[in-house]
Protein backbone atom coordinates (compact mmCIF):
# COMPACT_ATOMS: atom_id res chain seq x y z
CA UNK A 1 0.00 0.00 0.00
CA UNK A 2 1.33 3.51 -0.72
CA UNK A 3 0.16 6.47 0.54
CA UNK A 4 -1.72 7.88 -2.99
CA UNK A 5 -3.00 4.23 -3.62
CA UNK A 6 -4.83 2.62 -0.29
CA UNK A 7 -5.44 -0.72 -0.26
CA UNK A 8 -8.83 -3.34 0.96
CA UNK A 9 -7.89 -6.63 2.05
CA UNK A 10 -10.74 -8.72 1.90
CA UNK A 11 -10.42 -12.66 3.65
CA UNK A 12 -13.06 -14.95 2.05
CA UNK A 13 -13.76 -14.93 -1.36
CA UNK A 14 -17.82 -16.63 -0.90
CA UNK A 15 -19.85 -14.85 -2.71
CA UNK A 16 -20.44 -11.91 -0.33
CA UNK A 17 -16.74 -11.27 -0.54
CA UNK A 18 -16.60 -11.82 -4.57
CA UNK A 19 -19.44 -8.92 -4.94
CA UNK A 20 -17.62 -6.58 -2.50
CA UNK A 21 -14.62 -6.76 -4.46
CA UNK A 22 -15.58 -6.25 -8.06
CA UNK A 23 -17.88 -3.39 -6.70
CA UNK A 24 -14.55 -1.68 -5.57
CA UNK A 25 -12.12 -2.59 -8.11
CA UNK A 26 -14.82 -1.49 -10.72
CA UNK A 27 -15.82 1.89 -9.23
CA UNK A 28 -12.10 2.91 -8.12
CA UNK A 29 -9.97 1.13 -10.75
CA UNK A 30 -6.13 2.13 -10.20
CA UNK A 31 -7.15 4.63 -7.04
CA UNK A 32 -6.86 1.85 -4.72
CA UNK A 33 -5.80 -1.87 -4.61
CA UNK A 34 -8.32 -4.77 -3.49
CA UNK A 35 -6.67 -7.71 -2.67
CA UNK A 36 -8.81 -10.88 -2.33
CA UNK A 37 -7.39 -13.38 -0.42
CA UNK A 38 -9.28 -17.22 0.19
CA UNK A 39 -7.63 -20.86 -0.05
CA UNK A 40 -10.82 -21.91 -1.74
CA UNK A 41 -9.22 -19.51 -4.79
CA UNK A 42 -7.67 -22.89 -5.86
CA UNK A 43 -10.56 -24.96 -6.42
CA UNK A 44 -12.38 -25.45 -9.60
CA UNK A 45 -15.30 -22.20 -9.06
CA UNK A 46 -17.60 -23.67 -11.08
CA UNK A 47 -17.79 -26.58 -7.94
CA UNK A 48 -20.95 -25.46 -5.73
CA UNK A 49 -23.51 -27.11 -7.06
CA UNK A 50 -26.42 -25.63 -4.54
CA UNK A 51 -29.27 -22.86 -5.67
CA UNK A 52 -29.55 -19.82 -4.37
CA UNK A 53 -32.97 -18.06 -4.92
CA UNK A 54 -31.50 -14.60 -5.85
CA UNK A 55 -34.02 -11.62 -5.00
CA UNK A 56 -34.95 -9.00 -7.59
CA UNK A 57 -32.61 -6.41 -6.16
CA UNK A 58 -29.68 -8.57 -5.63
CA UNK A 59 -30.25 -9.49 -9.05
CA UNK A 60 -30.22 -5.81 -9.97
CA UNK A 61 -26.75 -5.28 -8.71
CA UNK A 62 -25.57 -8.58 -10.71
CA UNK A 63 -25.90 -6.42 -13.38
CA UNK A 64 -25.06 -3.16 -12.36
CA UNK A 65 -21.47 -5.76 -11.82
CA UNK A 66 -22.22 -7.02 -15.36
CA UNK A 67 -22.14 -9.95 -14.00
CA UNK A 68 -25.55 -10.96 -14.59
CA UNK A 69 -25.26 -11.17 -18.35
CA UNK A 70 -23.05 -13.89 -17.87
CA UNK A 71 -25.69 -16.08 -16.08
CA UNK A 72 -28.73 -15.03 -17.20
CA UNK A 73 -29.71 -17.94 -19.80
CA UNK A 74 -29.09 -20.04 -16.96
CA UNK A 75 -30.97 -18.80 -14.17
CA UNK A 76 -34.55 -20.15 -13.64
CA UNK A 77 -37.35 -16.69 -12.41
CA UNK A 78 -39.05 -17.65 -10.31
CA UNK A 79 -42.80 -16.93 -11.44
CA UNK A 80 -45.23 -17.86 -8.83
CA UNK A 81 -44.56 -19.04 -4.78
CA UNK A 82 -47.31 -21.06 -3.14
CA UNK A 83 -47.34 -22.10 0.48
CA UNK A 84 -49.45 -24.28 2.43
CA UNK A 85 -49.14 -26.14 5.79
CA UNK A 86 -50.16 -28.98 7.17
CA UNK A 87 -48.81 -32.29 8.53
CA UNK A 88 -47.08 -35.01 7.08
CA UNK A 89 -49.34 -37.76 6.76
CA UNK A 90 -52.10 -35.31 5.63
CA UNK A 91 -54.24 -36.60 2.07
CA UNK A 92 -53.78 -33.26 0.70
CA UNK A 93 -51.92 -29.51 1.69
CA UNK A 94 -54.38 -27.09 1.24
CA UNK A 95 -52.62 -23.75 -0.48
CA UNK A 96 -53.13 -21.05 2.19
CA UNK A 97 -50.88 -18.13 0.41
CA UNK A 98 -49.86 -17.89 -3.14
CA UNK A 99 -47.68 -15.06 -5.30
CA UNK A 100 -47.44 -14.56 -8.58
CA UNK A 101 -43.43 -13.74 -8.60
CA UNK A 102 -42.97 -10.48 -10.30
CA UNK A 103 -42.10 -7.12 -8.37
CA UNK A 104 -42.30 -4.73 -11.52
CA UNK A 105 -43.78 -5.98 -15.20
CA UNK A 106 -41.14 -8.40 -17.06
CA UNK A 107 -38.95 -8.31 -13.16
CA UNK A 108 -39.56 -11.22 -11.22
CA UNK A 109 -39.16 -11.60 -7.41
CA UNK A 110 -36.56 -14.25 -7.63
CA UNK A 111 -34.09 -16.31 -9.82
CA UNK A 112 -33.01 -19.65 -8.82
CA UNK A 113 -29.18 -19.66 -9.86
CA UNK A 114 -26.05 -22.14 -9.59
CA UNK A 115 -23.73 -21.34 -7.03
CA UNK A 116 -20.98 -22.77 -9.32
CA UNK A 117 -22.45 -20.31 -12.24
CA UNK A 118 -22.11 -17.25 -10.01
CA UNK A 119 -18.92 -17.57 -8.64
CA UNK A 120 -16.89 -18.91 -12.06
CA UNK A 121 -18.58 -15.36 -13.24
CA UNK A 122 -17.31 -13.60 -10.42
CA UNK A 123 -13.49 -14.74 -9.95
CA UNK A 124 -13.52 -14.19 -13.78
CA UNK A 125 -14.85 -10.59 -13.34
CA UNK A 126 -12.54 -10.14 -10.35
CA UNK A 127 -9.46 -11.14 -12.20
CA UNK A 128 -10.38 -9.24 -15.69
CA UNK A 129 -10.86 -6.15 -13.36
CA UNK A 130 -7.57 -5.93 -11.38
CA UNK A 131 -8.45 -7.80 -8.07
CA UNK A 132 -5.65 -9.13 -6.83
CA UNK A 133 -6.97 -12.93 -6.61
CA UNK A 134 -4.55 -14.34 -3.64
CA UNK A 135 -5.26 -18.41 -2.52
CA UNK A 136 -4.19 -18.03 0.77
CA UNK A 137 -6.19 -17.72 4.00
CA UNK A 138 -5.67 -14.66 6.36
CA UNK A 139 -4.25 -16.04 9.93
CA UNK A 140 -3.65 -12.81 11.61
CA UNK A 141 -4.52 -9.16 11.77
CA UNK A 142 -3.19 -6.08 13.59
CA UNK A 143 -4.59 -3.04 13.73
CA UNK A 144 -2.37 0.59 14.13
CA UNK A 145 -3.32 3.94 13.42
CA UNK A 146 -3.50 4.81 9.53
CA UNK A 147 -3.28 1.33 8.40
CA UNK A 148 -4.12 -2.47 9.58
CA UNK A 149 -1.00 -5.41 8.95
CA UNK A 150 -2.86 -8.61 7.33
CA UNK A 151 -0.54 -11.93 8.18
CA UNK A 152 -1.87 -14.75 5.22
CA UNK A 153 -0.84 -18.58 6.03
CA UNK A 154 2.56 -17.86 3.48
CA UNK A 155 3.76 -15.71 6.07
CA UNK A 156 3.55 -12.56 3.72
CA UNK A 157 2.07 -9.40 5.50
CA UNK A 158 0.00 -7.47 3.72
CA UNK A 159 -0.39 -3.28 5.10
CA UNK A 160 -4.20 -2.45 4.36
CA UNK A 161 -6.54 0.72 5.20
CA UNK A 162 -9.27 -1.79 6.10
CA UNK A 163 -9.54 -5.51 6.14
CA UNK A 164 -13.11 -7.15 5.90
CA UNK A 165 -13.80 -10.17 7.27
CA UNK A 166 -15.76 -12.23 4.50
CA UNK A 167 -14.84 -15.66 5.96
CA UNK A 168 -18.19 -17.21 6.09
CA UNK A 169 -20.25 -18.43 9.43
CA UNK A 170 -17.20 -19.60 11.78
CA UNK A 171 -15.30 -16.14 10.88
CA UNK A 172 -11.94 -17.08 12.58
CA UNK A 173 -11.25 -13.26 12.09
CA UNK A 174 -14.16 -12.11 14.03
CA UNK A 175 -13.36 -13.98 17.36
CA UNK A 176 -9.60 -12.62 16.84
CA UNK A 177 -11.48 -9.27 16.28
CA UNK A 178 -13.12 -9.95 20.04
CA UNK A 179 -16.66 -9.21 18.29
CA UNK A 180 -18.99 -11.38 20.42
CA UNK A 181 -21.37 -13.77 18.17
CA UNK A 182 -25.29 -14.23 19.87
CA UNK A 183 -26.45 -17.38 18.63
CA UNK A 184 -28.52 -20.53 18.94
CA UNK A 185 -29.32 -23.52 17.24
CA UNK A 186 -32.62 -24.83 15.34
CA UNK A 187 -31.85 -28.71 16.27
CA UNK A 188 -33.12 -28.56 12.16
CA UNK A 189 -30.90 -29.80 9.70
CA UNK A 190 -31.69 -29.03 5.93
CA UNK A 191 -31.38 -31.13 3.46
CA UNK A 192 -30.43 -29.92 0.15
CA UNK A 193 -30.31 -31.58 -2.92
CA UNK A 194 -31.44 -31.67 -6.92
CA UNK A 195 -33.98 -33.65 -8.11
CA UNK A 196 -35.20 -34.44 -11.56
CA UNK A 197 -38.82 -34.70 -12.33
CA UNK A 198 -40.98 -35.84 -15.38
CA UNK A 199 -43.33 -32.51 -15.70
CA UNK A 200 -42.35 -29.44 -16.16
CA UNK A 201 -42.90 -27.00 -12.91
CA UNK A 202 -43.95 -23.57 -15.08
CA UNK A 203 -41.43 -21.63 -13.09
CA UNK A 204 -43.51 -22.16 -9.64
CA UNK A 205 -41.46 -22.77 -6.11
CA UNK A 206 -43.49 -24.25 -3.55
CA UNK A 207 -43.03 -24.46 0.32
CA UNK A 208 -44.86 -26.67 2.55
CA UNK A 209 -44.73 -26.03 5.88
CA UNK A 210 -44.99 -29.05 8.04
CA UNK A 211 -43.88 -30.04 11.41
CA UNK A 212 -40.32 -30.43 11.43
CA UNK A 213 -39.51 -27.57 9.23
CA UNK A 214 -40.59 -26.00 5.81
CA UNK A 215 -39.82 -28.07 2.67
CA UNK A 216 -38.74 -26.09 -0.50
CA UNK A 217 -39.33 -26.93 -3.70
CA UNK A 218 -37.30 -24.27 -6.03
CA UNK A 219 -37.50 -24.45 -9.91
CA UNK A 220 -34.45 -24.45 -11.72
CA UNK A 221 -33.57 -24.23 -15.35
CA UNK A 222 -34.47 -27.59 -17.53
CA UNK A 223 -30.97 -29.61 -18.87
CA UNK A 224 -31.26 -30.49 -22.31
CA UNK A 225 -30.46 -33.83 -22.77
CA UNK A 226 -28.01 -34.98 -25.71
CA UNK A 227 -31.21 -36.45 -27.42
CA UNK A 228 -32.86 -33.02 -27.19
CA UNK A 229 -35.63 -33.70 -24.67
CA UNK A 230 -35.27 -31.58 -21.33
CA UNK A 231 -34.90 -32.99 -18.33
CA UNK A 232 -36.82 -30.73 -14.91
CA UNK A 233 -35.57 -30.19 -12.45
CA UNK A 234 -35.41 -28.44 -8.96
CA UNK A 235 -33.70 -27.88 -5.77
CA UNK A 236 -35.15 -28.84 -2.41
CA UNK A 237 -34.83 -27.38 1.02
CA UNK A 238 -35.81 -29.91 3.07
CA UNK A 239 -35.52 -28.94 7.38
CA UNK A 240 -35.69 -31.44 9.13
CA UNK A 241 -35.14 -32.41 12.83
CA UNK A 242 -31.34 -32.61 12.98
CA UNK A 243 -31.48 -35.95 15.14
CA UNK A 244 -33.53 -37.38 11.92
CA UNK A 245 -31.24 -36.95 9.51
CA UNK A 246 -28.63 -39.18 9.93
CA UNK A 247 -30.91 -42.06 9.58
CA UNK A 248 -32.61 -40.38 6.66
CA UNK A 249 -29.01 -40.14 5.05
CA UNK A 250 -27.89 -43.46 5.76
CA UNK A 251 -31.03 -45.15 4.55
CA UNK A 252 -31.59 -47.13 1.71
CA UNK A 253 -31.94 -44.92 -1.41
CA UNK A 254 -35.31 -46.54 -1.95
CA UNK A 255 -36.44 -46.12 1.57
CA UNK A 256 -34.78 -42.48 1.31
CA UNK A 257 -36.60 -41.41 -2.40
CA UNK A 258 -39.61 -42.78 -0.04
CA UNK A 259 -39.73 -40.04 2.07
CA UNK A 260 -39.20 -37.75 0.15
CA UNK A 261 -41.81 -38.96 -2.41
CA UNK A 262 -43.99 -38.01 0.64
CA UNK A 263 -43.04 -34.53 1.40
CA UNK A 264 -42.38 -33.68 -2.58
CA UNK A 265 -45.47 -34.96 -4.07
CA UNK A 266 -47.00 -35.92 -6.88
CA UNK A 267 -47.64 -32.90 -9.02
CA UNK A 268 -44.65 -32.55 -10.97
CA UNK A 269 -44.69 -36.85 -11.66
CA UNK A 270 -42.04 -39.19 -11.60
CA UNK A 271 -39.08 -37.93 -9.26
CA UNK A 272 -35.22 -39.00 -8.81
CA UNK A 273 -32.39 -37.53 -7.02
CA UNK A 274 -30.02 -35.69 -9.86
CA UNK A 275 -27.69 -34.89 -6.85
CA UNK A 276 -26.39 -36.34 -3.82
CA UNK A 277 -28.17 -34.86 -0.71
CA UNK A 278 -25.90 -33.17 1.84
CA UNK A 279 -27.23 -31.81 5.52
CA UNK A 280 -26.33 -27.91 6.58
CA UNK A 281 -27.17 -27.99 10.40
CA UNK A 282 -29.10 -25.19 11.12
CA UNK A 283 -28.83 -21.96 13.68
CA UNK A 284 -29.38 -18.35 13.83
CA UNK A 285 -26.30 -16.00 14.42
CA UNK A 286 -25.82 -12.19 14.62
CA UNK A 287 -22.90 -10.53 15.49
CA UNK A 288 -22.97 -7.80 18.70
CA UNK A 289 -20.77 -5.86 16.44
CA UNK A 290 -20.37 -5.83 12.69
CA UNK A 291 -17.44 -3.46 12.87
CA UNK A 292 -13.60 -3.46 14.91
CA UNK A 293 -10.20 -1.34 14.68
CA UNK A 294 -10.15 -1.29 10.71
CA UNK A 295 -12.34 -4.03 10.09
CA UNK A 296 -15.72 -4.64 8.95
CA UNK A 297 -17.56 -7.90 8.72
CA UNK A 298 -19.37 -8.60 5.58
CA UNK A 299 -21.88 -11.88 5.11
CA UNK A 300 -22.23 -14.70 7.33
CA UNK A 301 -19.38 -13.23 8.92
CA UNK A 302 -21.58 -10.70 10.35
CA UNK A 303 -25.08 -12.78 10.22
CA UNK A 304 -26.49 -16.18 9.81
CA UNK A 305 -30.28 -16.73 9.33
CA UNK A 306 -32.53 -19.75 8.77
CA UNK A 307 -33.01 -20.42 5.09
CA UNK A 308 -37.38 -20.94 5.63
CA UNK A 309 -37.09 -17.32 2.87
CA UNK A 310 -34.03 -17.78 1.64
CA UNK A 311 -32.14 -14.45 2.05
CA UNK A 312 -28.88 -15.25 3.85
CA UNK A 313 -26.79 -14.66 0.65
CA UNK A 314 -28.73 -11.49 -0.11
CA UNK A 315 -28.55 -10.09 2.98
CA UNK A 316 -24.94 -10.83 2.45
CA UNK A 317 -24.50 -8.99 -1.33
CA UNK A 318 -26.60 -6.13 0.70
CA UNK A 319 -23.47 -5.98 3.17
CA UNK A 320 -21.19 -5.89 -0.33
CA UNK A 321 -24.03 -3.16 -2.00
CA UNK A 322 -23.76 -0.88 1.20
CA UNK A 323 -20.18 -1.50 2.33
CA UNK A 324 -18.85 -0.44 -1.28
CA UNK A 325 -20.77 2.22 -1.58
CA UNK A 326 -19.63 3.55 1.60
CA UNK A 327 -16.11 2.86 1.05
CA UNK A 328 -16.02 3.97 -2.22
CA UNK A 329 -17.19 7.54 -0.89
CA UNK A 330 -15.21 7.83 1.44
CA UNK A 331 -12.06 7.87 -1.20
CA UNK A 332 -13.64 9.97 -3.56
CA UNK A 333 -13.52 12.60 -0.61
CA UNK A 334 -9.98 11.54 0.41
CA UNK A 335 -11.41 10.62 3.69
CA UNK A 336 -9.76 7.19 5.08
CA UNK A 337 -11.81 3.92 4.35
CA UNK A 338 -11.05 2.38 7.28
CA UNK A 339 -11.43 5.08 9.69
CA UNK A 340 -14.20 4.89 12.58
CA UNK A 341 -16.41 7.86 10.95
CA UNK A 342 -16.55 5.52 8.19
CA UNK A 343 -17.19 2.05 9.61
CA UNK A 344 -19.83 3.79 11.62
CA UNK A 345 -21.60 4.53 8.69
CA UNK A 346 -21.37 0.83 7.67
CA UNK A 347 -22.82 -0.42 10.83
CA UNK A 348 -25.71 2.30 11.12
CA UNK A 349 -26.76 1.32 7.42
CA UNK A 350 -27.36 -2.59 7.70
CA UNK A 351 -28.35 -2.85 11.35
CA UNK A 352 -31.65 -2.51 11.08
CA UNK A 353 -32.19 -4.56 7.88
CA UNK A 354 -30.02 -7.74 9.45
CA UNK A 355 -32.19 -7.58 12.93
CA UNK A 356 -35.29 -7.42 11.07
CA UNK A 357 -34.50 -10.20 8.81
CA UNK A 358 -32.93 -12.58 11.52
CA UNK A 359 -36.30 -11.62 13.74
CA UNK A 360 -38.61 -12.23 10.97
CA UNK A 361 -36.84 -15.40 9.52
CA UNK A 362 -36.87 -16.83 13.36
CA UNK A 363 -40.47 -15.84 14.34
CA UNK A 364 -41.37 -17.42 11.21
CA UNK A 365 -39.82 -21.01 11.40
CA UNK A 366 -40.84 -21.14 14.91
CA UNK A 367 -44.67 -20.12 13.88
CA UNK A 368 -44.54 -23.03 11.49
CA UNK A 369 -42.30 -25.39 12.85
CA UNK A 370 -44.74 -26.54 15.53
CA UNK A 371 -48.05 -28.78 15.29
CA UNK A 372 -49.71 -27.29 18.52
CA UNK A 373 -53.50 -26.66 17.08
CA UNK A 374 -54.03 -23.19 18.76
CA UNK A 375 -50.48 -22.04 16.48
CA UNK A 376 -51.53 -24.01 13.60
CA UNK A 377 -55.51 -22.19 13.60
CA UNK A 378 -53.77 -18.59 13.99
CA UNK A 379 -50.72 -19.09 11.39
CA UNK A 380 -53.59 -20.61 8.72
CA UNK A 381 -55.88 -17.57 9.51
CA UNK A 382 -53.20 -15.07 9.35
CA UNK A 383 -52.07 -16.80 5.76
CA UNK A 384 -55.62 -16.56 4.53
CA UNK A 385 -56.03 -12.81 5.49
CA UNK A 386 -52.89 -12.48 3.34
CA UNK A 387 -53.89 -14.16 0.74
CA UNK A 388 -57.06 -11.37 0.44
CA UNK A 389 -55.03 -8.33 0.57
CA UNK A 390 -53.21 -7.26 -1.96
CA UNK A 391 -51.63 -4.24 -0.28
CA UNK A 392 -49.96 -6.31 2.62
CA UNK A 393 -49.13 -8.98 -0.19
CA UNK A 394 -47.65 -6.15 -2.44
CA UNK A 395 -45.64 -5.48 0.69
CA UNK A 396 -44.11 -8.98 1.68
CA UNK A 397 -43.34 -9.07 -2.03
CA UNK A 398 -41.20 -5.72 -1.56
CA UNK A 399 -39.66 -7.33 1.49
CA UNK A 400 -38.66 -10.57 0.00
CA UNK A 401 -37.32 -8.89 -3.28
CA UNK A 402 -34.94 -6.99 -0.79
CA UNK A 403 -36.94 -3.81 -2.47
CA UNK A 404 -38.48 -2.72 1.14
CA UNK A 405 -37.25 -0.34 3.78
CA UNK A 406 -36.16 2.76 3.09
CA UNK A 407 -33.82 4.00 -0.47
CA UNK A 408 -31.24 0.81 -0.66
CA UNK A 409 -27.48 1.47 -1.56
CA UNK A 410 -27.26 2.09 -5.10
CA UNK A 411 -26.11 -0.98 -6.74
CA UNK A 412 -29.28 -3.11 -5.40
CA UNK A 413 -31.25 0.00 -7.03
CA UNK A 414 -29.73 -1.32 -10.63
CA UNK A 415 -26.68 1.57 -10.36
CA UNK A 416 -23.00 1.78 -10.68
CA UNK A 417 -21.12 3.20 -8.13
C1 LIG B 1 -29.63 -24.97 3.23
C2 LIG B 1 -29.35 -23.56 2.90
C3 LIG B 1 -29.98 -22.95 1.82
C4 LIG B 1 -29.74 -21.61 1.53
N1 LIG B 1 -30.40 -21.03 0.49
C5 LIG B 1 -30.24 -19.72 0.24
C6 LIG B 1 -30.94 -19.06 -0.81
O1 LIG B 1 -31.70 -19.68 -1.56
N2 LIG B 1 -30.76 -17.72 -0.99
C7 LIG B 1 -29.94 -17.01 -0.17
O2 LIG B 1 -29.87 -15.78 -0.32
N3 LIG B 1 -29.22 -17.61 0.81
C8 LIG B 1 -29.34 -18.93 1.03
N4 LIG B 1 -28.62 -19.54 2.02
C9 LIG B 1 -27.60 -18.76 2.76
C10 LIG B 1 -26.28 -18.71 1.95
O3 LIG B 1 -25.85 -20.01 1.65
C11 LIG B 1 -25.19 -17.98 2.73
O4 LIG B 1 -25.71 -16.83 3.34
C12 LIG B 1 -24.05 -17.54 1.80
O5 LIG B 1 -23.57 -18.63 1.06
C13 LIG B 1 -22.90 -16.92 2.61
O6 LIG B 1 -21.94 -16.39 1.72
P1 LIG B 1 -20.63 -15.71 2.29
O7 LIG B 1 -19.86 -15.24 1.08
O8 LIG B 1 -20.94 -14.73 3.35
O9 LIG B 1 -19.84 -16.88 3.05
P2 LIG B 1 -19.27 -18.27 2.54
O10 LIG B 1 -19.94 -18.72 1.29
O11 LIG B 1 -19.28 -19.18 3.72
O12 LIG B 1 -17.76 -17.94 2.13
C14 LIG B 1 -16.74 -17.77 3.09
C15 LIG B 1 -15.40 -17.94 2.38
O13 LIG B 1 -14.37 -17.57 3.31
C16 LIG B 1 -13.25 -18.42 3.10
N5 LIG B 1 -12.44 -18.37 4.34
C17 LIG B 1 -12.72 -18.91 5.54
N6 LIG B 1 -11.76 -18.59 6.43
C18 LIG B 1 -10.86 -17.79 5.76
C19 LIG B 1 -9.66 -17.13 6.14
N7 LIG B 1 -9.16 -17.21 7.39
N8 LIG B 1 -8.99 -16.43 5.20
C20 LIG B 1 -9.47 -16.32 3.93
N9 LIG B 1 -10.60 -16.93 3.52
C21 LIG B 1 -11.29 -17.65 4.43
C22 LIG B 1 -13.86 -19.78 2.78
O14 LIG B 1 -12.95 -20.59 2.04
C23 LIG B 1 -15.10 -19.36 1.95
O15 LIG B 1 -14.80 -19.37 0.56
C24 LIG B 1 -28.84 -20.87 2.32
C25 LIG B 1 -28.18 -21.48 3.41
C26 LIG B 1 -28.44 -22.81 3.69
C27 LIG B 1 -27.75 -23.46 4.87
Amino acid sequence: MSADRPRIAIAGGGLAGLSLALALKQALGDAAEVAMCDPALKRDPHGDKRAYAIAAAARRMLEALQIWGLVADKAQPIRDMVITDSRLHDPVRPTFLTFAGEVREGEPLAHMVAGGDLTGALVDACRNAGVALMPVSVESFSAHPGAIDVVTDGGVTLRASLLVAADGARSRLRDQAGISWISWPYRQSAIVATIRHARDHEGKAVEHFLPAGPFAILPLKPEALPDGRLQHRSSIVWSERSDEVPHLLQADPEDLLAELERRFGLELGEISFDTKPQAFPLSFGVARRFTADRLALLGDAAHVIHPIAGQGLNLGLHDAAALAEIVVEALRLGRDPGSADVLDDYERARRADITAMGMMTDGLNRLFSNDALPLRLIRDLGLGLVDRMPGLKRFFMQEAAGLAGGTPPRLLRGEPL
